[in-house]
């Protein structure tokens, strides 16, 4: 049967590809993006999903954004939480802006949309959440404290939520992607990809479609007795 799906982030990058992969096999599917208005109209016109632009990092853009979303779906089966940033900088120069920035994106924003997803899904006893954390928030990062404390926030959020709202039949998992070629790499050199490829056991960077595969199998109801889990997405990185 078709879901009614909303993913966070979706106008480029990992959510753009699970915005394919959702629409491909049928799903009817809105996506929040915040500045990339072309790619997101491109993304729309070729997939036929839903664009909503707002911007997640604020909890009141994040629940009309969803209020939005559920209007245009009729409601809502399947929520990714996939929107977020990056920054390099060493701890002592992370200001108290850029330390919230972080949070609020990447964190607080699944907070945000969860909530408001937890109140339709419990009353309908069905739904699947689905956060998109990261290898750094498993193993932290050197000069990205930030961005790791943020992703390792989703995995207590997801761990925690998983058992909160099992027994409504909600089901709430994780995909931990290691280093996926994306515009979040963008300030990365060629030395440093080539780098971090032979970091990686398969020997090469992973794509935006093999994170969205495991997402749509988070989604799927063959993953329904899976809940509560951070399913690493990384070719074996770090080693
Ligand atoms: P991109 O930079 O390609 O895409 C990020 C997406 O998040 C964009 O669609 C962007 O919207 C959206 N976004 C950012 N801030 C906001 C905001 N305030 N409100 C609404 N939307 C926002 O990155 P990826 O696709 O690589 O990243 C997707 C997720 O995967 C992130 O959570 C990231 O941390 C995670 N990840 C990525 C890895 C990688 O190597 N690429 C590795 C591990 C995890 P817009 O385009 O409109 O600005």
């Amino acid at each position: 049967m078709n879901k009614r799906v909303l993913i966070s982030g979706g106008a480029r990058g990992i959510g753009a590809a699970a915005v394919k992969y959702f629409t491909a096999q049928g799903d009817l599917v809105a996506f929040i993006y915040h500045r990339a208005d072309e790619k997101a109209r491109e993304l729309a016109n070729l997939t036929g999903a839903f664009p909503i632009k707002a911007d997640v990092s604020d909890a009141q853009s994040a629940k009309s954004a969803f209020v939005e979303a559920t209007n245009q779906l009729g409601g809502i089966d399947i929520l990714i939480n996939c929107a977020g940033i990056a920054e390099f900088s060493l701890f002592t120069d992370i200001s108290d802006d850029a330390w919230r920035r972080m949070i609020d994106t990447n964190l607080s924003s699944a907070f945000t949309l969860s909530r408001e997803a937890a109140k339709v899904m419990v009353s309908q006893k069905s739904g699947k959440i689905i956060n998109v954390g990261s290898v750094w928030g498993r193993m932290g990062a050197s000069c990205e404290v930030h961005y790791s404390a943020s992703k390792a926030g989703l995995r207590g959020l997801t761990q925690a939520l998983a058992k909160e709202l099992g027994p409504s039949g909600i089901t709430v998992n994780c995909v931990e992607p290691g280093v996926i070629d994306t515009d979040m790499n963008s300030m990365l050199d060629e030395a440093a990809m080539k780098e971090l490829a032979e970091a990686t056991p398969l020997c090469r960077i992973g794509k935006a479609e093999e994170v969205a595969a495991v997402i749509g199998f988070l989604a799927s109801d063959g993953a329904s007795f899976i809940t509560g889990a951070c399913i690493p997405v990384d070719g074996g990185f770090p080693v």
